[in-house]
């Protein structure tokens, strides 16, 4: 019997894990590719999400798995939301949370990497923007980008691009929506600049994927495959040998002598065990899961930090109402950006952020406006004029 069942598994089959598995199955070694979620056909996604009447459930079209639980399921994150109170969406299922992302392809800014040395805030990461360009540029051409060779997405008008960039985008930008046209217009004489923010809801065919026909149903699945997702790689990494067992949930994780995670174990849906070694175990799970692995296996802490400092960014959403049809959702989700507020040089003070161009469909939330209930017809002007929409009930598109 060999000693080990591959040279490498990857626990979760999300976009990391499964570029992980696509490079190690095409250097000619095995892999084992383990995923808590089901597979799910994109064809049901579409047509689950058809069905649902929780629209801004993106997670509701993939199920409620009993043994696969994801971030909305009641229970699952337990935690002090503060006054964000907006709960992380994370998905399982073949192909991870990527399946409805908003892809939007933002790269960091060498000053995010040095904030301490920049701005005198938080910390500085072990290395710099240089060091870490050759991989955004090698990430964007894995993944499809569209992009403006010219735009300063530090939002500060530098008038060429950055952050810096040793190859231009593998794909131009896709045509501006018209909602994002107006506002542009709008928003300039007011002094605010509108840059275009890289995606990879492609702009051209690339890679196998159909061009993006702007539809406007990047979220929850992108029926046609043009936005990028962790499906893509797993069925490049199948085809190139990688073998994929879905739900198979992994719980446990044994050291070898050395101190490395050569062996582990996984339950399927109906509770038997199974139990694999590799030369190589590469944890994928997600923000959440692989902290939890680790913790639940009291592993590679001795830090003391595995399961601090997550981070995800809240987002406030506002909406209004306009002297005349802007035409929203026809066309890609997110196009143009507001990025003075990004990196200014009061960082320490007022910290970065971006105002987004939404290009969503608006019908739902104008519905359910119009039936709240009222109690005079004078609040009902204001609410049906204004509709400010707190964050608590506003979906995070990026
Ligand atoms: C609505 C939404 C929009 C987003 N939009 C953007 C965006 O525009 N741009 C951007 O950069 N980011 C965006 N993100 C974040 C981005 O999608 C994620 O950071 C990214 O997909 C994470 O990839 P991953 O491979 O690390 O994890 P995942 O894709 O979550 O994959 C992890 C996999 O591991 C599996 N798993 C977990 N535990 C186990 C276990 N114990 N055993 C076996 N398998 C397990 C899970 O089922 C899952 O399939 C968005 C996220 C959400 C929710
Ligand atoms: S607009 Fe439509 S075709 Fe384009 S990425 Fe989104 S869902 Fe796919």
């Amino acid at each position: 019997m060999a000693e080990y069942d591959a040279d490498v598994i990857v626990v979760g089959s999300g976009s990391l894990g499964g570029f992980v598995a696509l490079e190690v199955a095409k250097a000619g070694k095995s892999v084992i590719i383990l995923e808590s979620g089901p597979e799910i056909a994109e064809w049901k996604i579409t047509d689950n999400y058809h069905r649902s009447p929780r629209k801004f459930n993106w997670n509701d079209p993939f199920g409620d798995i009993p043994y696969a639980p994801n971030t909305y399921t009641p229970g699952y994150i337990d935690a002090d939301l503060g006054d964000v109170g907006q709960i992380p969406g994370a998905l399982r299922s073949v192909g991870g949370t990527s399946r409805h992302w908003t892809g939007a392809t933002w790269r960091l800014l060498p000053e995010d990497m040095k904030l301490k040395s920049t701005f005198g805030i938080g910390r500085d990461w072990p290395f710099s923007y240089d060091e870490f360009e050759k991989w955004f540029t090698e990430a964007e051409y894995a993944i499809g980008v569209n992009g403006d060779n010219d735009a300063d997405l530090s939002g500060q008008g530098l008038g060429h691009t950055y952050p810096p960039r040793s190859k231009p985008y593998p794909l131009p930008p896709e045509a501006k929506p018209y909602l994002v046209q107006k506002l542009q217009v709008q928003y300039e004489k007011a002094g605010y600049r509108t840059e275009h923010g890289p995606s990879c809801r492609i702009s051209q065919p690339y890679a196998g994927r159909p061009a993006c026909i702007g539809n406007n149903l990047c979220q929850p699945n992108c029926p046609i495959g043009a936005k990028h997702s962790g499906v893509h790689v797993i069925e490049q990494a199948v085809a190139a040998g990688a073998e994929l067992r879905s739900n198979a949930t992994v719980d446990k994780l044994t050291v070898d002598g050395k101190g490395r995670i050569t062996e582990l174990s996984y339950l399927s849906p109906k509770g038997d065990r199974t139990t694999l070694k590799a030369k190589v175990i590469v944890l994928a799970a997600h923000a959440y899961e692989t902290p939890k692995l680790l913790l639940m296996n009291e592993l590679a802490n001795s830090s003391g930090m595995v399961g601090r400092n997550v981070m995800f960014h809240p987002v406030l959403n506002m909406d209004f109402y306009a002297e005349e049809p802007v035409w929203t959702g026809r066309g890609q989700f997110l196009h143009g950006s507001i990025m003075q507020r990004r990196n200014q040089k009061n960082r320490a003070a007022v910290p970065s952020a971006r105002l987004d161009y939404q290009n969503v469909y608006p019908v739902l939330k104008i519905t359910e406006e119009v039936l709240k209930p009222r109690r005079s017809m004078s609040a009902r002007r204001w609410t049906t004029r204004s509709a400010i929409v707190p964050p608590a009930m506003s979906p995070c598109r990026c």
